[in-house]
């Protein structure tokens, strides 16, 4: 899975190209909009400081989820799939509309899906009995205390390993576009982005890092109080019988994203979840889980918070979180492959920070760990101008 064909040195920074975009940071934020400005027939110049993509971008379930978004999102999320499905038959990328299955193990976690299914149609969210739930996951008959489910099948997946590698690579192939690896910015101002390997200009300019935002604007960050979230991931080997490529997520997931949590029967679901999952709720876990296209499992997750993220994994949390999807499937153990901690801005503040530093920069981070989701179609809404500064 290496992405090293990537790893080209960016030229010299200074040479005299002006691009009419000058986009920070190769995470799927940056990449979705230097892909949305070659698309209109601008000029880009992509700037990132490390030789291939490691930061959020590739560290995630690979989960485009769409239905689950509430208000503003949800319209944002239907656009972002759109240009996801459009980006994947440009680049040759993997990305599949499989949708994704909710299980319920409770009455109360099948009345939040009875309840958004009654407000978004049954199209949209189409119920599932237990034998079928149990039947693609692979579980044994009776197992799990599984009571039935939702599918979702606007959902999409893509594989978080090669989507963002392959959208900068289809970049550096466009007369319009050039990628400037292992060219770290420290500094940005109106017209001008000051580099590592000197300046690069250009008309418009959009710092998308991420986290990172704090290193390179401080106030900005501090204003919206962006912190790291750390996720504890993990890859595992797929039990036989496990047969879908739709994202896998469970009562947990419904307690994080606002479409679930919009649901009147979400406030009980917290109140049971707290009493009967108690050390699953003291690590922030969201028990869901995605299969890459060589069959291995992504599984996860966790959620810890602060400014600094410490890079120690504590065990006790990648076990608790392993344990609870062995358990969901209905096997003993699962063999664990790779095992690593992931990072995304977030704020409780609200979920995007979109913020104009300087007449022509714009920082754009998306504080919510859901920008594989609403990637795309943000890009889409900043050059239709329709996002608005929201701080
Ligand atoms: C474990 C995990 C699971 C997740 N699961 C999902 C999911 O299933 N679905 C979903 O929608 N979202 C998910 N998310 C959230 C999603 O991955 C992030 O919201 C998204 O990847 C953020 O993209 P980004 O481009 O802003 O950040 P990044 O991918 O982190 O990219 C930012 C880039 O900026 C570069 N950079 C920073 N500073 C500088 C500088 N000074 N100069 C040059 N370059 C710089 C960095 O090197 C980096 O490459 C998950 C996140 C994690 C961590």
């Amino acid at each position: 899975m290496s992405t090293a064909a990537h790893t080209v040195p960016g030229p010299s920074a200074g040479a005299a190209v002006h691009s009419d975009v000058v986009i920070v940071g190769a995470g799927i934020v940056g990449l979705a909009h230097a892909y949305e400005a070659v698309s209109r027939g601008l000029s880009v110049t992509v700037v990132e400081r490390d030789g291939e993509p490691v930061g959020a971008s590739v560290r995630n379930f690979g989960h485009c989820c769409i239905t689950a978004q509430h208000g503003e999102l949800l319209d944002i999320a239907y656009r972002s799939r759109a240009g996801w499905l459009r980006a994947a038959e440009s680049t040759g990328m993997w990305a599949r509309e499989a949708g994704a299955y909710v299980v319920a193990r409770s009455v109360t976690e099948l009345t939040v899906l009875e309840e958004l299914c009654a407000e978004r149609g049954d199209d949209v969210v189409r119920m599932r009995t237990a034998g079928r739930l149990r039947n693609t996951l692979g579980a044994p008959a009776g197992h799990g205390g599984i009571v039935g489910g939702a599918f979702l099948p606007d959902d999409l997946r893509v594989n978080p390993r090669t989507a963002v590698p392959a959208l900068a690579q289809w970049l550096s192939e466009q007369p319009l576009a050039r990628v400037l690896w292992g060219t770290s910015v420290i500094g940005v101002e109106t017209g001008v982005v000051h580099t590592t390997r000197g300046p690069v200009r250009g008309d418009r300019i959009l710092v998308c890092v991420g986290h990172d935002l704090d290193r390179l604007f401080p106030e900005a960050a501090e204003d919206h109080g962006i912190l790291r979230c750390r996720l504890t991931m993990a890859r595992v080997v797929a039990p036989d019988g496990f047969r879908t490529d739709a994202a896998v997520l469970t009562g947990t997931s419904m307690l994080r994203y606002d479409g679930f949590t919009a649901q009147p029967s979400a406030i009980p679901l917290r109140d049971e979840t707290e009493a009967h999952s108690k050390e699953l709720m003291d690590i922030g876990a969201n028990v869901m889980l995605t299969r890459l296209p060589d069959g291995s499992l992504i599984v996860g997750d966790s959620h810890h918070y602060g400014t600094t993220a410490p890079p120690f994994l504590d065990e006790r949390v990648s076990t608790l979180l392993i344990e609870s999807i062995a358990d969901l499937l209905g096997v003993e153990r699962l063999e664990v492959v790779e095992r690593w901690q992931g990072v995304y801005a977030s704020s409780a503040r609200g979920p995007l920070l979109v913020r104009d530093l300087a007449p022509g920069v714009r920082a754009l981070s998306v504080t919510s760990g859901v920008g594989m989701t609403l990637s795309f179609g943000l890009a889409a809404a900043t050059f239709d101008e329709s996002l608005r500064s929201t701080v």
